[in-house]
Parts: C-alpha cells; sequence; structure tokens
C-alpha cells in the first residue's frame, strides 16, 4: 500500500510537470479541492469526453445529446430533493480537528476486512496451487465467510441507519468498529450532523430582488426538466435516452485524493426513459453496456468490478457503482441507478405541468421511469492516468517514465522529429506536420538529441514518434517508434495517415465494445 501511495504522489507531481493538471489559482496558493487541466490535461479530457459522447449518442439511434444551463430555477431542487435530502453525514474528530465523512469511515473499515478476505484468498491459492477454486473457497472457507457475514452486517446497518435519518446509531457504529481518526489515532468523535453540499448564489442585481439559486450538483435535473421538450420536438419514442456532459459543483466535506473528489467537476450522464415495470431488465443492459465501454479502453479486466448498493440514494430502486483500481484502491468511477418515476414525478407536482409520455403501443399515458449512467469525466481522468503511469527498467538498467494512455485518448497521437536540425530535415518534418495536423493532434519537437525527445513523448503518452533522418531525403521514408514497445520501423511518407489512424481512430477502439 505505502508503495501504492508513493506512486500516487507521482502521477500527480508527474500531471503537474508535464502540463495535465495543476492546482486551480496555484500562484495564490491554489483553492482547495479544485483543478485546472493544463495543455495535454484538455486534450486527454476532451478525448475522453468524446470517447463517451460517441458510445453514448453517435452509436444509439434513440439517444440524444442537451447542453442545459448550470443555473436552474431554484425549485428545481426542491422537487429533485437536493435542498431536503442532498446531504452527508459528517463527524470531528475532537483531537486532531479532522472533519469526516462518517458514512466514508465506516466503508474504509468494511474495505480493510475485505481486504483481509483477499488476503486469505491469496494465500489459499498459493497453498493449492493450480488446483485453487476460488469461488468454492469464497464460499466454504469458514474465516472467510465470517469475514463477509462481517462486513455485510456492518452496511447494511449503516444504510439502514441513514435511511431512517439515525445519526446516533451512525456515531455508535463507529465507536462500537472502534474506528479511529487515521490522523490522530483517537475515537474522540464529535457526534454526526448533515451537511447539505450544495453552494448557492444569488441572481440579480439588487439585493431585495435577488434570487436565491444553487449552482447544480448533478447535470441530471437539466435533463429531466426537458424531457418533454426533447421528447417532442425529436419525437422520441419510449424507450429514449438524454445524454449531457457538464459541469457540476459540490461542497465536498472531505475533498482529498486530487482530482478523485473536487468540488467543480464535470459529469457524464445519460437518463434513459422507459415503460414502467421494465426497470429491470433496462438496469441490468446498461449496467453491461457500460462496463463494456470501459473494457473497450483496454485497461484490464481485473481492474473493474460492480458494487451493488445496501444504502439507496433518495431517488433509486437499485444502484450499482463501477469501481476500479485506483492507486489508493478500488473505488467508484460510475453510478448506474434505476431512479423510478422519482425526478419526473416531482417535477410534476412542483410545477404543475404534466410531464408523461403518451405510450401508443400500450394506448395509454403515464411517466417514465429512468435508468441512468452517471460518470465522473475528472475520475475517469484519474482513471486512465493513473492506470498508464509507469516506470519501465530498461534491457540497459536506465528507467524511463512512459504513460501508456489508450492511443485513441492520448493527448498528441504522433509527434514528428528532424534526426538533427539542419541540412532540410526540419522542413520535411514541418511538412509532414502540415499535412498530419488536419485529421490528428500531432506536434513536432527539435530540440535536444533525439533519445531525450522520445523520453519527452513518452512521459504525455504520445504513441508515436516520426523520425526524419538524412535516408528520408533519398526515399521518402521515416523511422515510427511505438511508444509501448519502443520497437522502431521504417515506413514511406505516405503510409503515416494509415498507420497513425490504425493506432488511434476511435470507430476500431469503439468496436471493442462489440466483443468486450
Ligand atoms: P461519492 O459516493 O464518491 O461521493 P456519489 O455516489 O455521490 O459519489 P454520484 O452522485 O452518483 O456520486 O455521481 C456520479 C459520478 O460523478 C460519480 O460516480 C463520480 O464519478 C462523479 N463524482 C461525484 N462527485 C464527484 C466529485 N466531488 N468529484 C469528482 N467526481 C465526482
Amino acid at each position: 500500500m505505502a508503495n501504492q501511495e508513493e506512486v500516487f504522489k507521482k502521477v500527480i507531481s508527474h500531471a503537474k510537470e508535464y502540463g495535465f493538471v495543476v492546482q486551480s489559482s496555484e500562484i495564490y496558493d491554489g483553492l482547495s479541492a479544485v483543478y485546472d487541466y493544463a495543455q495535454n490535461g484538455a486534450e486527454l479530457k476532451k478525448n475522453i469526453r468524446e470517447y463517451w459522447w460517441k458510445a453514448m449518442v453517435q452509436l444509439n439511434q434513440n439517444i440524444v445529446g442537451i447542453d442545459a444551463a448550470i443555473f436552474m430555477h431554484p425549485t428545481t431542487w426542491k422537487a429533485s430533493g437536493h435542498v431536503d435530502a442532498f446531504n452527508d453525514p459528517l463527524i470531528d474528530n475532537k483531537d486532531s480537528k479532522k472533519r469526516y465523512r462518517a458514512d466514508v469511515l465506516i466503508e474504509d473499515h468494511v474495505a480493510k476486512i475485505e481486504a483481509k478476505i483477499e488476503k486469505e484468498v491469496k494465500k489459499a491459492a498459493k497453498r493449492f496451487g493450480e488446483a485453487f477454486d476460488k469461488e468454492q473457497f469464497l464460499g466454504t472457507n469458514q474465516r472467510v465467510l465470517e469475514y463477509q457475514e462481517k462486513a455485510e452486517a456492518i452496511l447494511k446497518r449503516m444504510g439502514k441507519s441513514l435511511e431512517n435519518e439515525d445519526l446516533e446509531d451512525v456515531k455508535n457504529l463507529i465507536e462500537e468498529l472502534g474506528i479511529v481518526c487515521p490522523l490522530s489515532g483517537s475515537r474522540n468523535w464529535t457526534d454526526v450532523k448533515q451537511f447539505n453540499l450544495m453552494f448557492g448564489t444569488k441572481l440579480g442585481a439588487t439585493a431585495d430582488s435577488a434570487m436565491d439559486l444553487y449552482l447544480r450538483p448533478e447535470t441530471a435535473q437539466g435533463i429531466f426538466v426537458n424531457f418533454l421538450n426533447v421528447q417532442k420536438s425529436g419525437r422520441m419514442k419510449i424507450p429514449f435516452g438524454i445524454a449531457q456532459v457538464g459541469k457540476a459543483f459540490r461542497n465536498e466535506i472531505v475533498a482529498r485524493q486530487f482530482i478523485f473528489r473536487m468540488r467543480e467537476f464535470e459529469q457524464m450522464e445519460m437518463q434513459f426513459f422507459i415503460a414502467p415495470g421494465t426497470q429491470q431488465e433496462w438496469y441490468k443492459k446498461w449496467k453491461e453496456n457500460r462496463m463494456k465501454w470501459h473494457l473497450s479502453l483496454g485497461m484490464g479486466e481485473e481492474n473493474y468490478r460492480f458494487h451493488d448498493h445496501e444504502k439507496l440514494a433518495h431517488y433509486a430502486d437499485a444502484a450499482a457503482d463501477i469501481e476500479f483500481r485506483f492507486p489508493f484502491g478500488f473505488k467508484e468511477l460510475e453510478g448506474i441507478h434505476s431512479r423510478t418515476d422519482f425526478d419526473l414525478a416531482n417535477h410534476e407536482k412542483y410545477s404543475g405541468k404534466k410531464l408523461q409520455y403518451f405510450d401508443p403501443e400500450q394506448n395509454k399515458s403515464y411517466v417514465p421511469y429512468v435508468v441512468e449512467t452517471s460518470i465522473g469525466l475528472d475520475r475517469m481522468f484519474l482513471a486512465v492516468l493513473s492506470h498508464a503511469y509507469e516506470e519501465e527498467t530498461l534491457e540497459n538498467n536506465s528507467t524511463r517514465v512512459v504513460l501508456r494512455i489508450p492511443a485513441v485518448l492520448a493527448p498528441v497521437k504522433a509527434a514528428v522529429l528532424p534526426l538533427v536540425k539542419k541540412d532540410g530535415l526540419p522542413e520535411i518534418a514541418k511538412k509532414i506536420v502540415e499535412d498530419l495536423r488536419w485529421e490528428f493532434n500531432i506536434s513536432y519537437d527539435e530540440k535536444d538529441a533525439v533519445g531525450r525527445r522520445y523520453r519527452r513523448q513518452d512521459a504525455v503518452g504520445t504513441p508515436l514518434c516520426i523520425t526524419v533522418d538524412h535516408d528520408t531525403l533519398q526515399d521518402n521514408t521515416v523511422t515510427v517508434r511505438y511508444r509501448d514497445s519502443m520497437e522502431q520501423k521504417r515506413v514511406a511518407i505516405a503510409e503515416l495517415t494509415s498507420i497513425i489512424k490504425s493506432e488511434v481512430d476511435m470507430k476500431h477502439w469503439l468496436h471493442k465494445m462489440d466483443t468486450a
């Protein structure tokens, strides 16, 4: 674990040094849990966004995308339940004066129990060798079963107490489990209190006419209030979906772990409108579909898992997370929620407008049910970046830092490098850049020895380097070097477009969803 923490620190400093992510307003010492994306980060983020949008909107006939405003009528948040229920239970440690989310403290405790299970599995796998059957072991080993039971009981009790707003019991649970403050090591806790996560602001110039507003804490509500507009103007037939990417704001109690938990972040959400009664089926389908999207990026099946919720949000009748193995452990990357008709029915109630769909097949009107997929763009960025980071020891015992970013998402697709800064090589290299940049994000670099330039490109995850040398003058060929294998091959300049395309083409990557 210590090792992983080290790696995570390195990822964060690499992100800054190579123009991916920096603290917001850094010259004023930054703003807590707010970050800016620098030149390479902005490209990577844009590519992830596009990969999601294409998979969601372009490839699905029955899903359309919108772009709603961040400011919304304040009644929206009454109807959605956020004014009353978008709270996190907070608890302070009296000795360290540190503030925690009570549910996170408990979940971390459970994660430790789960880690013990994993340890038992590893031990047994070693002992039994080839004959080891993991499923059987998990289902029969006494110690493992006890751990599992314990973990489940804790989560169940927490879920129930939170649902019943029984904050006293949440505190009791923390005390009974002997959870200590990670900083002070003490069990000297305050009571658990609810804290609303929405940021307030005002609209209007004069104090008395100003209207209290919230910065949206999720993008979903912008979709719900537009349900009828889109359904009618697009003549959409159920089942259909509305997708959106945009900023959301949450005054998180504990904002740590870099861009994993931010106060200003971006969400990629899709609300899928369905007939009541079909939610189980669609919930299952969307869970599968979203996992396929993740797997298509080739970041390793073993790094993802589903986590079904015990503690359901105020709007959900079923919910699961897709968790990813971040350097600090398996954590939520995306949520898939069956939201019933909670949102639309409440907007009907609060707005007095009918938000129904006439179903010609059933010959009746109803408020549709909704299955939602919701992923944090920044969190996905962190998944990609932390997974990509590698310090590789090479054959000659030197090391290189390489970002093995899926080529389709890489900020720069290829770098063109003249071997030397003379003899007409820069001119040819620049001409190649001119030709390729219509289709791909290409960079040009002529400074330092070519080996150093390769390293610089490895460090930002550029999949291909194209080197122009003296042979190029004779035969119009160049050397193409691959980031991951460092393999080099000689190709004709005329082939470059198709070579780059075969590595980075979105179509080719998205097709992997079919076989994932
Ligand atoms: P958590 O339990 O981690 O607070 P959540 O369950 O409240 O998250 P949702 O409301 O389901 O999260 O939001 C959907 C997605 O938005 C999450 O899966 C995550 O990827 C992203 N997200 C939520 N809060 C943040 C945040 N503060 N910073 C970055 N991404 C976030």
